[in-house]
């Protein structure tokens, strides 16, 4: 196996459609943390004259919390988030998953794994203690000594082909090496389940997303998605990773960490909470009347951010 190159620039000259996506996990209700990633993909791709979409990722069958999803579009829908084509659900996608998991294994970027969750916190707990690197490390890449086979592991490429660099539009230059802070990491998991890793590089390939934006909470996973790519031969989209909403602890708001869900008779307080988060300048601070003039101003002020993001990069 060779490490891929990175995609080559295809077309005819004119960038693709803006295509952006809210793609929440039915865990529990919208809260505001997740309100503010929405709220953020939607005036990203209006800002770009594009196109919004909605993923529900219940791949993760033992988390998704049942009626969560249809929870979330009806918020979604009554904040005046409409998506322009009909929801992606992952958990109707497994076919596709095993065809991209084939097409990958055939290109043999992708092996068995053995080791139990117990070995590999064994393994690092050692790695620590020699202060070594945390990464998964590599034990199954030449065979599986005699153990069953458990999870499917991709192999990330070793020296510098380890090293992914994007520019985020928010959270500038990224940097991060795949063989000494990740590892060969996990395509379909020890209880059959696909990780996310697989299931969100495939979707947001056959959607034709060209802007992620999401939670920087995400930032971590994305040099393994743009690998991901690589190897598939997908398009890397651009990334914009917005601040997580944190509680007063300090934690990311999640149903763990006490998020409430949102209060769906008052979307424009929310709406208005959530633009502040994203810095945006709303005018006078005078509250809007409708969720039409809200979301106007809102998407000029993003806009606004936008540039200014871009001129900081530049100095
Ligand atoms: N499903 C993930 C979440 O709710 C988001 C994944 C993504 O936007 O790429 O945190």
């Amino acid at each position: 196996m060779t490490a891929p190159a990175e995609a080559p620039a295809t077309g005819t000259g004119a960038p693709p459609a803006c295509r952006g996506r809210f793609a929440p996990s039915p865990t529990g209700p919208l809260h505001f943390g997740s309100l503010v990633s929405a709220l953020a993909s939607w005036l990203d791709a209006r800002a770009h004259g594009g196109t919004w979409l909605v993923r529900i990722e219940d791949v993760d069958a033992p988390r998704t919390v049942p009626g969560a999803a249809q929870d979330i579009l009806a918020t979604l829908a009554r904040f005046g988030m409409h998506a322009d084509e009909p929801p992606v659900w992952q958990s109707e996608r497994s076919e596709r998953y095993q065809q991209v998991f084939a097409q990958l294994e055939d290109g043999g970027f992708v092996y068995p794994c053995g080791c139990t969750r117990r070995e590999i916190a064994d393994s690092l707990l050692h790695a620590h203690a020699r202060h070594t690197t945390l990464a998964y490390p590599g034990t199954c890449r030449d065979g599986l000594h005699g153990k069953p086979a458990r999870a499917w592991r991709l192999r990330v490429p070793d020296g510098d082909a380890a090293i992914i660099t994007f520019n985020d539009a928010w959270q500038g230059l990224q940097t991060q090496n795949l063989a000494t802070e990740v590892g060969d990491f996990v395509l379909k998991r020890a209880d059959g389940q696909w990780a996310y890793q697989l299931a969100v590089v495939t979707d947001d390939a056959d959607a034709g997303i060209t802007h992620v934006v999401r939670g920087a909470d995400l930032l971590d996973s994305t040099a393994r998605q743009i690998y991901l790519q690589r190897c598939m031969g997908a398009a890397t989209p651009s990334y914009l990773h917005v601040p997580v909403v944190t509680n007063e602890l300090g934690e990311k708001l999640s149903k763990q960490t006490g998020a409430i869900a949102l209060d769906t008779d008052n979307p424009l307080a929310a709406l208005h909470a959530a633009a502040a988060h994203l810095g945006l300048d709303m005018g006078n601070n005078v509250r809007s009347e409708s969720l039409g003039t809200f979301y106007r101003n809102a998407t000029r002020a993003w806009s606004e951010r936008l540039a200014q993001l871009e001129t900081r990069e530049q100095t």
